[in-house]
């Protein structure tokens, strides 16, 4: 059996149909998803309580690109161009695929996990005050697990967490 966490939700989140795009706009507002935005930096101060001071559009996009491996990308966290910066609207943009939470059949909780991981990419640096876009805590390829096991830092970060939640066996 798979030993992957077990979301037992099945209410679908309001995801977008088709219709509340056109070709002119390929995203859209929709107060719910800025909503759950606003419930998951409250829910998670220590990780997005910086959030609070930043201009963010959180939006859902018609689609997302597709990755080689046919995979769909799920959302995209990004700094704003430099016009939209200017006249002081938005400073990021995050935005979720709708087709592809729609494809692979999003239960809220994963429309969630997903709003979740665009924001962690929005951190703070204490030192500066700031708002910086981050990269992954880890960057592997399964291949370079099954072979070498969790041979540096990253993949260790990542492998004591999954024990916190009993997900890996000590070897
Ligand atoms: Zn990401």
């Amino acid at each position: 059996m798979n030993t992957a966490i077990v979301i037992e939700e099945t209410v679908h989140y309001p995801i977008p149909v088709e219709t509340n795009f056109d070709e002119e706009n390929e995203f859209y507002h929709d107060q719910r998803l800025v909503n759950l935005a606003g419930d998951l930096i409250d829910r998670y101060p220590h990780l997005f309580a910086h959030l609070l001071n930043e201009k963010v559009a959180y939006l859902w996009k018609a689609k997302g690109p597709k990755r080689r491996d046919g995979s769909k990308v799920l959302g995209k966290t990004s700094k704003a161009n430099s016009l939209l910066q200017h006249f002081g609207e938005v400073k990021w943009v995050v935005w979720l695929a709708a087709e592809a939470c729609w494809e692979y059949d999003f239960t809220d909780k994963e429309v969630e996990a997903t709003l979740f991981h665009e924001l962690l990419h929005l951190q703070y640096n204490p030192d500066n005050g700031e708002t910086y876009l981050a990269h992954h805590d880890v960057e592997a390829f399964v291949e370079e697990i099954k072979e070498y096991g969790t041979w540096k830092a990253d993949l260790d970060r990542m492998k004591k967490a999954m024990i916190q939640l009993g997900l890996f066996k000590v070897a």
